[in-house]
């Protein structure tokens, strides 16, 4: 149910193009706008559609011919400025890749890009193919054809760092999608356990015992109701090869299984597509595979804080005080802020071993989603360095990631009369930044920390690249942060 798909990828010379179309069920190309269309493949037919239809080659604009040929192929053209941004670029390449099945075989191609922007282009279409591959599906009845084989005709420029990106954008989407009754805390382990022995991390589990031993009474609280297999798995990657100096990054996702809201139980319609309230964890998980893939020189530590937020008896209550794993005691308010509850020990636990960055991912606040809609995710830092590499990255990467302060005065509304820190507050008032000062207490020796609420983990009919609801955001804003902002490393 969850093998990552193996793209099958030739690369040819774009000059081939024309030569090769026959061969393709579908064609996808980037055209810089101002190219002469006589330079393409059925270049005539295109140029009589377009002013058939009265439109300029303007930018951002679409156009879908099918090809004169045998194959009767599908030509989709993309016309880009020299000034279109990677988000704009993404969207189009989705759009220039959606295949109709069967499709054996799809070409992408470019025509007038060069430098940046070829590679930009090429990384869109790649990466816009790569994220059709089917996720897991339980209906009966004929299987769904194996995704093309693919022939980009351009250089190959990032295309592995473009692999690696989809690769773990689709271990994300693919763990995500699986309903709460397949993808059971336990469940979720074992095929973490596996990824991990194929990806020769080391793993490590903190069951519930030992929780109890450390004192991790924030993650516990959440957990009573419904102790099957819920802890937090400890993942490490280590490179063949380490930099001296090289710090540990570290990784951490908010892992609710699922998430009924416990005994402030959330109604029909907020419930409904609570199974995937697990998607920060999983993003954590697909970020960890493709930095494994592109063996980044750092060691990365992963902590995934595995639980379900069910109902019953001993389920955790409003009122109840309990004493966090770095001994601040916290008054419960609403027993649906339970993400912020298992994040606070798994921070703790992250921040301990002082890494030189934690980045943490969870589908955290509904006001993150109210603030910015659900197209970008809202980004927290205890660094003021960090804001300008989060919009860098949100930019380059075509995941957008926009900034929240975490302003002292704030925390006067988490004010408690009885324990050290109220939880939240009932009103919900500008909860993603209170969500954000809350965690932030748990990040032990001011670890550098960056934390993303992940509004965009679902949005409907597809975002960027990526064309299926749920998103898996986060993996290339990650990788982009690392690898060209140069954050921390
Ligand atoms: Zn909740």
């Amino acid at each position: 149910m969850l093998t990552l798909p193996r793209p099958r990828l030739r690369h040819q010379a774009p000059k081939d193009l024309a030569g090769r179309i026959n061969h393709h069920d579908h064609v996808a190309i980037f055209v810089r706008t101002g190219t002469n269309l006589r330079t393409l493949p059925h270049g005539a037919t295109i140029a009589a559609r377009l002013q058939a239809r009265g439109s300029r080659m303007a930018a951002g604009e679409t156009l879908i011919i099918e090809a004169p040929n045998a194959r009767g192929t599908t030509i989709a053209v993309g016309f880009v400025g020299a000034d279109t941004e990677a988000f704009r670029l993404h969207e189009l390449a989705r759009q220039l890749t959606a295949y109709k099945e069967p499709c054996g075989a799809i070409g992408l191609a470019t025509a007038g890009l060069a430098g940046d922007h070829l590679d930009q282009a090429i990384d869109a279409l790649l990466g816009a193919a790569l994220a059709r591959a089917p996720l897991p599906s339980f209906r009966t009845g004929p299987k769904r054809a194996r995704p093309p084989a693919i022939e980009l005709f351009g250089p190959p420029g990032q295309t592995a760092r473009t692999i690696a990106a989809a690769q773990g954008n689709h271990l994300a989407r693919a763990l995500t999608a699986l309903p709460g009754n397949h993808l059971t805390p336990p469940a979720y382990r074992r095929h973490i356990q596996k990824l991990a022995r194929t990806e020769g991390w080391r793993y490590r589990f903190l069951d519930e015992k030992k929780l109890t031993a450390l004192g991790a009474g924030a993650f516990l609280a959440v957990t009573q109701a419904d102790k099957r297999g819920a802890g937090i798995v400890h993942l490490r990657y280590e490179p063949a090869r380490s930099r001296r100096e090289a710090r540990t990054l570290a990784l951490v996702g908010k892992g609710i299984c699922f998430d009924t809201g416990g005994v402030n139980v959330k109604p029909a319609r907020h419930m409904y597509n609570m199974h995937e309230d697990m998607e920060g964890s999983a993003v954590a998980l697909g970020t960890l595979l493709a930095l494994t893939a592109l063996k980044v020189p750092f060691p990365v530590d992963c902590y995934l804080a595995i639980a379900e937020n069910a109902v019953g008896p001993r389920a955790y209550r409003p009122n109840d005080v309990v004493r966090a794993l770095n001994g601040t005691t916290i008054e419960i308010v609403h027993t649906d802020a339970e993400g912020r509850m298992v994040l606070a020990d798994t921070l703790t636990l992250a921040s301990r071993s002082r890494p030189g960055l934690i980045i943490d991912y969870a589908t955290l606040t509904g006001a993150c989603v109210y603030a910015l809609g659900s197209r970008m995710s809202g980004g927290f830092s205890n660094r003021a360095s960090h804001l300008p590499l989060i919009l860098a990255a949100s930019t380059a990467s075509g995941e957008r990631v926009w900034p929240f302060p975490l302003p002292e005065d704030y925390e006067e509304d988490l004010k408690s009369d009885i324990a050290d820190i109220k939880q939240c507050t009932l009103e919900g008032e500008a909860d993603h930044i209170l969500a954000g000062l809350f965690l932030k207490r748990f990040v032990a020796h001011d670890t550098p920390w960056l934390h993303l609420d992940l509004a965009a983990g679902r949005h409907k009919g597809g975002l960027g690249l990526v064309p299926t609801d749920v998103s898996g955001f986060g993996v290339r804003f990650t990788l982009s942060l690392l690898l060209d902002q140069g954050l921390a490393w």
